[in-house]
């Protein structure tokens, strides 16, 4: 079915949705715009109403190829008709072969399957501490982290995650973590050479090369190589978080490849799986310090999730997807200066890589980055905060010239919505 098919199918408009109801027995851990998405199309979704939106969220960072992709269908489909999930007890050719895509298409060597973002970076992190204790020889290894990172919400990952936001209240958190500014270098000089003390020694630096959550944060390409250099020069691991940038997010397949250094383990999520709930852990062969019994995951790389992201993956190369990323992601930077050049007072700054961009707001005024979203909901266009002041553009890759065009005339009468008198 194709996705023009897919549009014309128009819903019949139910009466408002039950926020009360859901909220009396769905914990409240999310604050949720008012709306209730039950339908989507490329990158359009409908909600509870039958009210269109273009869709620049793409489930944070993750519908890579829209909704309702007909391949993402027809892989569905196909794979819980053969088989979904028999666990790691057994072979899973699906797993073996989204391994061999991704190694054939990294500088990885070995790949541990998970379900989330998270898991990949505890997987990370175990695998950091167990080559610690086993080649570094680092009785009580130290992971530096930068400030404003994100890497999840386990205990681990909340711990490894420099915001002291996340973690509030859920302390005790997990020793041998310790905070360095982004993007700077001698910050990470000095923490390796201060921190080496007796039974303690910095064992690996878990970094995303682009700060997603943190505030569309580009890594600095000169900063990345010295770390490169200094985690050759010393053993140190260097661990990048590729969970929100990987997977032709960026216009490249990998985000190390905009920074030309490439890390010993990083993890991918997100995109991974087009939305299909999947998350792995690279590494190259020799850091790959696992036995078997060591780590492991029920539902980790099923032959469901496998087939899907494999499908993903190869819809990625076959419609050339990675050029269209770097093309749109183009437009939509110089189309959104534009909008910059207009309210100079509210927005100091546009950046970004491929189809990850933020539009930063001027942080002497009161207006927030949830004003603006609100504002883009009222004029059809979904965007996702990043922190409080950057409004982040992530549509799905497949996203059109004119839906990039649409969704700038719509931020332009949003920003001039939240900024009339
Ligand atoms: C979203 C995200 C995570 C967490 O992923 P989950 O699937 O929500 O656990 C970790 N790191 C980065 C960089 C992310 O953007």
């Amino acid at each position: 079915m194709s996705i023009q098919t897919l549009i014309s199918q128009a819903t019949t408009p139910s009466s408002p949705f039950d926020t009360d109801s859901f909220n009396q027995v769905v914990m409240s851990t999310y604050a949720r715009f008012p709306i209730a998405l039950e339908r989507g199309a490329g990158c359009r979704v409908w909600d509870t109403q039958g009210r269109e939106y273009l869709d620049f969220v793409a489930g944070i960072a993750t519908c890579a190829l829209g909704h309702a992709h007909p391949a993402l269908i027809e892989a569905v489909t196909q794979q819980v008709q053969k088989l979904h999930h028999v666990s790691n007890l057994y072979y899973i050719p699906e797993q073996g072969e989204l391994a061999k895509w991704i190694v054939q298409h990294s500088c990885a060597n070995r790949v541990f399957f998970c379900n989330s973002g998270a898991e990949a970076n505890e997987a990370a992190i175990k695998l950091a501490r167990k080559y610690a204790h086993t080649v570094q020889q680092i009785e009580k290894p130290i992971i530096l982290t930068a400030h404003d990172s994100f890497h999840g919400r386990t205990l681990a990952t909340i711990t490894a995650t420099g915001q002291p936001k996340y973690q509030k209240n859920f302390e005790p958190l997990m020793p041998c973590f310790h905070y360095v500014p982004y993007n700077d270098i001698e910050a990470v000089e000095v923490a390796i050479s201060e921190l080496d003390e007796g039974d303690y020694r910095v064992g690996a630096i878990l970094i995303e090369p682009l700060q997603g959550e943190g505030g569309v944060r580009p890594g600095d390409i000169a900063y990345f190589q010295k770390l490169r250099q200094i985690c050759d020069e010393t053993g140190v691991l260097l661990i990048f978080d590729e969970v929100q940038v990987g997977m032709g997010r960026t216009g490249k397949l990998w985000g190390y490849e905009c920074l030309g250094v490439e890390p010993d383990i990083f993890t991918s999520a997100k995109a991974l799986g087009g939305g299909i709930p999947i998350g792995a852990m690279m590494s190259k062969s020799f850091c790959d310090v696992f036995q078997p019994g060591e780590h492991a995951s029920t539902f980790g790389g099923n032959p469901f999730v496998c087939g899907v992201a494999l499908t993903v993956c190869q819809t990625l190369e076959q419609e050339n997807i990675l050029q269209n990323v770097e093309e749109r992601g183009e437009q939509l930077r110089v189309g959104l200066q534009a909008i910059a050049a207009k309210y100079p007072n509210h927005i100091s700054e546009v950046r970004g890589w491929g189809l990850i961009n933020g539009m930063v707001l001027n942080a002497q005024i009161a207006l927030t980055a949830a004003d603006v979203v609100k504002a883009g909901i009222d004029e059809g266009l979904l965007l996702v905060p990043a922190g409080p002041k950057v409004i982040r553009f992530v549509p799905p890759l497949i996203v059109t010239e004119k839906e990039v065009e649409e969704a700038l005339q719509a931020v332009d009468r949003a920003m001039a919505s939240v900024t009339k008198e």
